[in-house]
């Protein structure tokens, strides 16, 4: 915030398909999709138009109780169709992480309905982002969000990403009668974007928790709604998780929205009993608009094929990015799985020559391609409607932001 409030701001003022302007009328391409989420690109006149339609004719209306929508109860059917979920149930919210705070509350309350009242532990994994909400904040892999906040919610740990091993370890060390729940993304996003260390790394896992009465939660925030190339990206690893939280691409951001999928076997301790175990839910899930700009993006999804079309802009983002594996500048490239990257910096750039991922970002957007700096990476995910050449001035463009990144601190060493 100090940098933000001390610097002009960056005013986004119009986008259409993978452009954006600013104020001065200058263009840049998204490389980003927005935060991960423009599956379909902007300015998508038929999302507005859903929209208006919706609000005209009911504006909104609480979910609460008995009450429903038609738009809720159609995008509910629409997901579940597409789950891969055993008997899967749908609970709406407005984002990501409200969805993973659902979750996890979800699964402790499970577990205490259940006769299980001592499973409330859950285990998430190194570079895992799964929101800034209590519990996603708790949880979350990266050490810097959670410092700071005084205590916050207790019985979790986080594992190496990398490692079934660690898993089953952990889940022994604290006891499977005390752990509630596991939580992963397919490709860990904005923790560096980190595929799984190999295809069978998400069966073993599922093993591991159905082993030892785990519940595998899989977090498709960003990995959703054809990003890799199918609904919910798990798909890619043929297993079946007890949950999965979405958000960002389900509406491709035009309007808040995500949720939580839940098997039958979670969901029935809730639906088929009276009384009410699980007192959860917020003022804005179930929004009609919400869900009508969902179905209309799903519509996109659908009739333009994202879903395939974005498993050759995987090939093609992977096979552009690589060729920055040899700049002096890059440490490591990681592309290939989903429509995602990181550019790494070498230690020699970030650690020896002080440069930093932010002066990158800087660079290319005044060269006109958004990027997204995290600590020693540069993140690219654009719209799955990006074309080849697009991708390849995004490339170059990276290209010469490392270039002029480099030269300026060759600049400045003395002698
Ligand atoms: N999970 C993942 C994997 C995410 O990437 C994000 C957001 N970047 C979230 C959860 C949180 O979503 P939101 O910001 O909508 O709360």
């Amino acid at each position: 915030m100090h940098d933000v409030t001390r610097t002009q701001k960056f005013m986004v003022t119009r986008a259409e398909g993978v452009w954006l302007w600013d104020d001065s009328g200058d263009r840049y391409l998204d490389g980003t999709a927005s935060l991960w989420y423009c599956n379909v690109g902007h300015g998508r006149t038929e999302i507005a138009d859903a929209v208006h339609q919706q609000m005209t004719r009911l504006d909104a209306y609480t979910v609460y109780g008995d009450f429903a929508n038609g738009p809720a109860l159609e995008l509910g059917e629409r997901l579940t169709a597409h789950a891969p979920v055993v008997d899967p149930r749908v609970i709406l919210t407005c984002g990501g992480g409200e969805s993973i705070d659902t979750a996890a509350k979800l699964a402790r309350r499970y577990w205490g309905v259940t006769g299980h009242p001592g499973k409330t532990h859950l285990i998430s994994r190194t570079g895992g982002y799964h929101g800034l909400h209590g519990f996603g904040s708790s949880i979350i892999g990266m050490e810097r969000f959670r410092a700071g906040f005084g205590p916050l919610i207790e019985d979790v740990s986080v594992i190496p990403h990398d490692s079934v091993e660690a898993l089953e370890a952990e889940i022994l060390r604290v006891g499977p009668e005390n752990v509630a729940a596991f939580f992963a993304e397919p490709v860990i996003g904005a923790g560096g974007v980190y595929p799984p260390p190999g295809p069978e790394y998400f069966g073993a896992v599922a093993e591991v928790c159905r082993r030892h009465g785990v519940l595998f939660v899989v977090d498709s925030v960003i990995c959703g709604f054809a990003r890799m190339g199918t609904w919910f990206g798990i798909e890619r690893y043929g297993v079946r998780p007890d949950m999965i939280v979405f958000a960002k691409g389900v509406s491709s951001g035009y309007l808040p929205l995500g949720g939580v999928i839940v098997s039958g076997e979670v969901a029935e301790p809730f639906w088929n009993r009276p009384g009410n175990p699980f007192l959860h839910g917020t003022t804005y899930a179930g929004h009609p608009a919400c869900c009508a700009a969902g179905m209309a993006n799903l519509d996109i999804l659908e009739r333009e094929d994202l879903f395939t079309v974005s498993l050759e802009i995987e090939a093609q983002l992977d096979a552009a990015v690589r060729q920055l594996a040899d700049h002096p500048m890059v440490g490591e490239v990681r592309a290939g799985t989903g429509v995602m990257a990181a550019v790494e910096l070498s230690s020699e750039a970030l650690d020896e020559r002080g440069i930093t991922t932010a002066e990158v970002f800087l660079e290319a957007r005044s060269r006109g391609v958004i990027l997204r700096p995290v600590p020693r990476a540069l993140l690219v995910s654009p719209p799955l409607i990006i074309t080849w050449e697009q991708i390849e001035h995004l490339v170059g463009t990276l290209r010469s932001a490392l270039d002029a990144v480099s030269a300026a601190h060759d600049g400045a060493q003395p002698g």
